[in-house]
């Protein structure tokens, strides 16, 4: 989003006496010249003057946050606050909202998310992040080690901006990470796996792998620490989302339950790691059974495995040249079957039914009516 379509929040909050700067990624984005995603705004403001003065939604109160939704535009406007008392590693207990914009950068993560900059684009920079922006470093603002215990999200943020920006981790910070990175323990499997589908996304994602393996943070991630080793010394690419759970996991043995992902998700690497455990040569049959999407990411991990080469457009030709890809193109139907005999419908029925597809895809029966028809009456005489 640019950063002119909330340029009237900021003018609006000026013209009521109040301060407001843009602040954190958006600034941070700006200077880097880069899309952002959001744009944050921090302003002198309370939030009940916010919701006078914009259309608006109280998001999140507690913490002096209101959504504007004018112009065409969502932009979180919040309040100047100061934190103290963090309960169990994940947000503060109290917030103050009299606070002035240098306390209010000074709570935030690290020096480059931490600078402020006007409707003029002037900066102002309480926390050394333009030298930090310039030297492409990640720095914790104040002591690192104070910053990760108040909340151990910071932990796997750091390895997000890597991940985003390609910087450096700075040495103290580093350290801090390593010596505090059994605090992830305490948040909600969802905000990890939120952080790490950011990370994934990320154009230096090998740079993060290698600083989680460093700080040990890997170990941390349920059933990732062998997977994120073997990228680390195996693979220099990167690599999609879905290929580096199925590889992780296929590694690890299993899918860990920890792991809060969609039904979808979950059942796709439950099934591709299947097939990358029996070592699986995508057939006809596999393609049938898993579908296009779970035999191609199969194939890709085996790859990078070193179990088979990797096959994508070969998979995907035999995918088009599928005689069956559903139960309904098969030529024969159950009611047919059921014709030729006295036997009540039952699960013979399904098995039979599932043979024949098979036999087709294994190309020992022809996908043709008489012929399989012929098939089916050998086989109810045997009995
Ligand atoms: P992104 O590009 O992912 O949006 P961002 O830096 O904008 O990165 P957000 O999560 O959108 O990150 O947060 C906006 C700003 O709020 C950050 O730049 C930082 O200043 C502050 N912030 C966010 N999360 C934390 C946190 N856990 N601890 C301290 N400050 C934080
Ligand atoms: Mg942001």
């Amino acid at each position: 989003m640019e950063l002119n379509k909330a340029r009237f929040i900021i003018e609006r909050l000026k013209q009521n006496n109040f301060e407001a700067y843009y602040v954190g990624g958006c600034v941070r984005d700006h200077l880097l010249k880069m899309q952002s995603n959001d744009i944050d705004i921090t302003t002198s403001a309370k939030p009940r003057d916010v919701l006078n003065l914009f259309k608006s939604v109280p998001s999140g109160l507690k913490y002096g946050t209101v959504t504007v939704i004018e112009n065409n535009v969502r932009v979180e406007v919040t309040t100047y606050r100061k934190e103290a008392n963090y309960e169990d590693y994940r947000r503060p207990e109290e917030i103050n909202l009299e606070a002035s914009k240098e306390e209010d950068v000074k709570r935030r993560d690290f020096t480059i998310n931490g600078l402020l900059m006007d409707e003029h684009y002037n900066i102002y920079d309480y926390v050394g992040g333009m030298k930090d922006l310039d030297d492409k470093i990640i720095r914790a603002i104040g002591i690192p080690k104070e910053r990760f215990n108040e909340d151990a999200l910071r932990l796997l943020r750091a390895m997000y901006f890597q991940s985003k920006l390609g910087f450096e981790i700075e040495e103290r910070t580093l350290k801090a990470i390593k010596e505090h990175s059994d605090l992830i323990k305490h948040l909600p499997n969802e905000r990890i796996l939120n952080e790490m589908l950011k990370l994934l996304k990320g154009d230096y994602q090998l740079m993060a792998f290698k600083s989680l393996e460093l700080t040990n943070l890997h170990k941390q991630l349920d059933g990732l620490e062998k997977g994120i080793e073997y990228i680390n010394s195996h693979i220099n690419e990167n690599l999609y989302t879905d290929t580096f759970f199925t590889l992780c996991f296929s590694l690890h043995g299993k899918v860990p339950s920890s792991w809060k992902f969609s039904n979808v998700h979950k059942n796709r690497y439950k099934k591709a790691l299947n097939l990358v455990l029996k070592k699986e040569e995508i057939s006809e049959l596999t393609l049938y059974e898993n579908g296009l999407e779970i035999s191609v990411l199969a194939n890709r991990v085996m790859f990078y495995l070193n179990i088979r080469p990797l096959e994508i457009s070969k998979i995907k030709e035999m995918y088009n040249n599928l005689e069956i890809k559903s139960m309904t193109d098969l030529k024969v139907k159950g009611s047919d079957i059921l014709k030729l005999t006295n036997k009540k419908q039952g699960s013979w029925l399904r098995e039979l039914l599932d043979e024949l597809v098979k036999k087709v895809l294994m190309k020992e029966l022809k996908n043709d009516k008489e012929e399989l028809l012929s098939y089916v009456r050998e086989k109810l005489n045997e009995k």
